[in-house]
């Protein structure tokens, strides 16, 4: 069994550490955005397949495919649901955070951008750094602050304050990023996931204003579970289905 796992996620590293250790011959893929990827135990290629063709084609040096990726990059979600037509895939999606009904939800970053606009006067940016040029028009002038993992290509407006980190946060040092940013809206999208769930919390304790998200709709009829166990065991029944 030559598992290919679509990465980039805290999931996808548990995935391919549960699986190599069950003797699985995994291959993470990961996309190659960031300068200093956290790697996966296993294998690793890195860089783009070169959209649905790319993918099919080197789809022949695999029996299954986990997609792993987050949930908002809809692009290879998409290109492999086209690819894997003769080829198992399993989505492996982890849940989006629980709603609360002091959130704002908005199905764009556009609507994002107005929204926070609309509701305070110092943004707290957590969109993830191919996100921000969005964020302009509406938000250019504002002392926003905006944290991504690398910096990004696009010049941001002078008033805006740019923080390079990487999560997992907790809620006492999400609690200082906001008191110090004096930080009236936060914005994010439903990443879900433990990671970086700490900005909710600190935002709801000092009475922060937060626009969320909305995941886009996931390719349709793609089978699909929440939790990295149920993936371990439909990799194990392909395995054992191969060996019977
Ligand atoms: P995307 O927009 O869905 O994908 C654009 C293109 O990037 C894909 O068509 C593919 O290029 C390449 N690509 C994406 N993920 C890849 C992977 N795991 N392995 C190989 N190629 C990949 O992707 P994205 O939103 O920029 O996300 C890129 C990576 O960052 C993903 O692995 C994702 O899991 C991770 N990530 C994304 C976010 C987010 O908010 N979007 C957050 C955290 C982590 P080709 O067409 O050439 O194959």
């Amino acid at each position: 069994m030559r598992l290919l796992l679509l990465g980039g996620t805290s999931e996808a590293r548990a995935l391919a550490a549960d699986l190599v250790d069950a003797g699985i011959d995994v291959t993470s893929s990961l996309a190659g955005r960031v300068a200093r990827p956290r790697l996966p135990v296993g294998k690793v290629r890195i860089g783009g397949f070169g959209g649905v063709l790319g993918l099919r084609a080197a789809l022949a040096d695999y029996d299954a495919v986990v997609d792993a990726t987050h949930p908002f990059a809809l692009g290879m979600s998409t290109n492999a649901a086209a690819a894997c037509t003769d080829v198992p895939l399993l989505r492996l999606e982890r849940p989006g955070w629980a709603p609360d009904p002091a959130w704002h939800h908005v199905d764009t970053h556009a609507a994002a951008a107005t929204a926070a606009a609309s509701l305070g006067s110092r943004p707290f940016l957590t969109v993830g750094r191919q996100e921000l040029a969005r964020f302009v028009p509406a938000l250019g002038g504002l002392p926003a602050l905006a944290r991504v993992v690398d910096v990004p290509t696009i010049q941001l407006p002078p008033a805006w304050q740019l923080v390079t980190d990487r999560g997992p946060y907790t809620l006492a040092a999400e609690l200082d990023v906001l008191r110090e940013h004096r930080t009236d809206v936060l914005v994010t999208k439903d990443s879900g996931g433990s990671y970086t769930r700490p900005k909710l919390d600190a935002a709801a304790e000092l009475g922060v204003a937060v626009v969320v998200v909305r995941r886009p709709p996931a390719p349709a009829g793609v089978r699909t579970v929440h939790d990295v166990a149920d993936a371990v065991a439909w990799v194990k029944s392909l395995s054992c289905r191969e060996l019977a």
